[in-house]
């Protein structure tokens, strides 16, 4: 079986390219990949040159780990994260049509409004509070088009490979005097490693059984803020042997409202995956081990 997977150098797609190499060959795109020798188009800017890779490659399943991800930029940027998140993705479903071939592709908890503290279902009504969460949805809207396609939504997406919440905290704690985080938007920091093995295991299953195409909600289980997975971090990176000047005490719970940004972020990011669980006979891991083993591989030893 060929695979085709869009933004292999991201958090998750790095994570993919390990989990995926077990179903079969795996064609592996980044934004430069056209650089290469024999090099093939996976810039989602190039709506013209996804279509022509897609249908030189012939793949079984597409991957989409590709997106526009940088929240508040994307306010003033809505064009861009429009073709990357919107346009793009509906490429992907057309030639995925064609074809007949799996289009697996990745969402978000900033499609909802953060209204109340229930989970979000796969049922709920979406309303999102900014472009980022907006151009997600269309690009979800284009993808549940094709018939095969499985969209995994998740939150909170961190890895020892790249930019992320976590590493921005190690980083913070140990260059500022005083840290203040936001403690009124509710969530489950989610692995890229536990997305992209969720993905193999959801995909094979999908292959085999065409009907469980759909939406699906992807998260570990139990729920924190950010004031608490700030927390959680410096503490477990303490242990670890780190040093900070801000210790996990130390830090303050401030509310959203006190920490202006460009984007508007909803306040209940809590995901129920319920059924994904059900329908692919997993079990979803606590939050806490996966941020533990995060900091293992990028906390030097002491
Ligand atoms: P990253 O930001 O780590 O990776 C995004 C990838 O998209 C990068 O490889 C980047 O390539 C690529 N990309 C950006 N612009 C383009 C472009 N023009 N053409 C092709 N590729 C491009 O994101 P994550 O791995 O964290 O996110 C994976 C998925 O999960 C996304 O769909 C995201 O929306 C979703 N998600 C993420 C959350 C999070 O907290 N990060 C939360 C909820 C959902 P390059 O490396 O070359 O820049």
């Amino acid at each position: 079986m060929k695979i085709l997977l869009f933004g292999c150098n991201g958090q998750l797609g790095w994570e993919l390219q390990r989990a995926l190499s077990l179903l079969g060959e795996v064609v592996a795109l980044g934004t430069d990949s056209v650089r290469n020798p024999g090099g093939m188009c996976g810039d989602f800017t190039q709506l013209d040159g996804l279509s022509d890779t897609i249908r030189a490659v012939h793949p079984t399943a597409i991957i989409n780990a590709a997106a526009y991800t940088a929240v508040d930029r994307a306010q003033s940027e809505p064009d861009l994260a429009h073709t990357i998140n919107a346009l793009a993705p509906a490429v992907l479903a057309a030639q995925a049509n064609a074809l007949g071939a799996w289009l697996v592709h990745y969402s978000t908890d900033y499609v909802f409004d953060g209204s109340g503290d229930t989970p979000w279902t796969e049922d709920d009504a979406v309303r999102p509070l900014n472009v980022y969460g907006h151009s997600k949805w269309e690009g979800d809207r284009a993808v549940a088009g094709t018939p095969k396609h499985l969209i995994l939504r998740t939150s909170w997406v961190y890895s020892s490979r790249g930019a992320n919440f976590a590493r921005t905290m190690l980083q913070l704690a140990s260059q500022r005097d005083t840290l203040s985080v936001i403690s009124d938007q509710h969530g489950a920091p989610t692995s890229a490693e536990l997305l992209a093995d969720t993905t193999a295991h959801a995909l094979r299953s999908a292959l085999a059984q065409p009907a469980l195409a759909g939406t699906y909600h992807c998260a570990a289980a139990g729920e924190t803020s950010w004031h608490g997975y700030a927390q959680h971090v410096i503490a477990r990176a303490t242990a670890m042997g780190w040093h900070f000047k801000v210790q996990a005490e130390q830090v303050r719970a401030i509310p959203s409202s006190s920490y202006p940004s460009a984007a508007k972020r909803p306040l209940n990011s809590r995901l129920n995956t319920t059924k994904l669980q059900t329908t692919f006979g997993l079990t979803m891991p606590p939050w806490q081990p996966g941020v533990d083993r995060m900091l293992a591989e990028i906390t030097p030893p002491t």
